[in-house]
C-alpha cells in the first residue's frame, strides 16, 4: 500500500485560538498545541506519481518535490504552507466556503509558479459559487492585473469519485447546520469537519477507516458543529483505528481535554503529522 504524509495544517475554529482580545486560560495558554490556526490539512505523497514534465530551471525546484494536495486554503494558508515547507500543490479540495476555509486562496498564485498550468481546485456547486464571488477578480478574464492565482474550478457531486496524483479522493455529503457541504475520503482515512450531521450514505462510507480527523469545537452544543461528545459516539460507532478532533475553540485546553479520551482518540494540533495508507 502507498502511503502518504498527512499535515494537520490548522486545527481552529473560524476565530483562530488564541482569539482577539480573549485572555482565557486557553487562549493565554503556553502550550503549543493550545495556538490553533484556521482549519486545513495537506497530504504529500512521497515521490511524484508520474514524471515531471521537463521544465525550465527554476528558484522552485518543485519538479522534484512530493505531490502535494491541500484541503481547503485558510486565512492562515500562507503561513501554514511556509511552516510545512510546501512547494507544490497539484490540486485542492474545498469543504465549504466559509471565510474560514477559502480566504488563502489568494496565496495559491505563488505556488502557480512551480505548477505546469492552472491548479485544479475541486468543491460543490456552491462553494464554487462562492468562489467566483469572494474572488470575482481571479475568474475575471478582463482583469488587469497578472499577479492573481491561476485556478481551475470543477464542480464535484458526492459520491462520484476524483483521482489527483494517483489517488482517489471520494467526496461526502455532510450538513452543516442547514448547509450541505464535502467531507473527504482518501484511501482508508477521512476528513470531515464543519458537521452537525453526517447522512447515512457518508456514514456507511466512514466505517473502519485507520485514520478519522473529525469535527469537535467543544463540549456546548453548537447549532453548526459537532461537540466532543457527540464525535466520540460518533467514533464509537465507526470504529476508526485512529481519530483526531479538528476545528478546535479557545473552550478546549489541549492537554486537559486529552486526558478524558481514550487513547486510539486525540485532540489534532497544527504540526501534526502522520502517516497514513492511500
Ligand atoms: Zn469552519
Ligand atoms: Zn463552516
Amino acid at each position: 500500500m502507498p502511503t502518504a504524509r498527512l499535515s494537520v495544517l490548522g486545527s481552529g475554529t473560524s476565530t483562530g485560538v488564541p482569539m482577539l482580545g480573549c485572555r482565557c486560560r486557553v487562549c493565554t495558554s503556553t502550550d503549543p498545541r493550545d495556538r490553533r490556526t484556521r482549519p486545513s490539512i495537506l497530504l504529500r505523497f512521497p515521490a511524484p506519481p508520474e514524471p515531471a514534465p521537463p521544465a525550465p530551471a527554476s528558484r522552485y525546484g518543485a519538479e522534484s518535490s512530493p505531490a502535494g494536495i491541500l484541503i481547503d486554503t485558510s486565512p492562515d494558508f500562507r503561513a501554514q504552507a511556509l511552516a510545512a515547507g510546501l512547494d507544490r500543490l497539484d490540486a485542492v479540495f474545498y469543504t465549504h466556503g466559509h471565510a474560514d476555509h477559502i480566504f488563502g486562496m489568494d496565496d495559491l498564485r505563488q505556488l502557480n509558479s512551480a505548477h505546469a498550468g492552472p491548479i485544479p481546485v475541486y468543491a460543490n456547486e456552491s462553494t464554487v459559487a462562492d468562489l467566483r464571488r469572494v474572488f470575482r477578480y481571479v475568474f475575471d478574464d478582463n482583469y488587469p492585473h497578472s499577479a492573481i492565482p491561476r485556478i481551475a474550478a470543477h464542480v464535484i457531486v458526492p459520491p462520484d469519485p476524483i483521482t489527483v496524483a494517483g489517488t482517489i479522493f471520494e467526496p461526502l455529503g455532510v450538513m452543516h447546520g442547514d448547509l450541505p457541504i464535502l467531507a473527504y475520503r482518501f484511501g482508508a482515512n477521512a476528513y470531515v469537519t464543519d458537521f452537525s450531521e453526517i447522512p447515512a450514505p457518508a456514514l456507511e462510507r466512514l466505517r473502519n477507516l485507520d485514520v478519522l480527523i473529525l469535527d469537535a469545537l467543544r463540549h456546548r452544543p453548537h447549532p453548526t458543529h459537532s461537540t466532543v461528545a457527540n464525535s466520540l459516539r460518533l467514533v464509537e460507532t465507526l470504529a476508526p483505528r485512529r481519530a483526531f478532533f479538528t476545528h478546535i475553540s479557545h473552550d478546549l485546553l489541549h492537554a486537559e481535554t486529552e486526558r478524558a479520551l481514550p487513547a486510539h482518540v486525540r485532540l489534532a494540533y497544527d504540526g501534526l503529522e502522520l502517516d497514513v495508507e492511500i
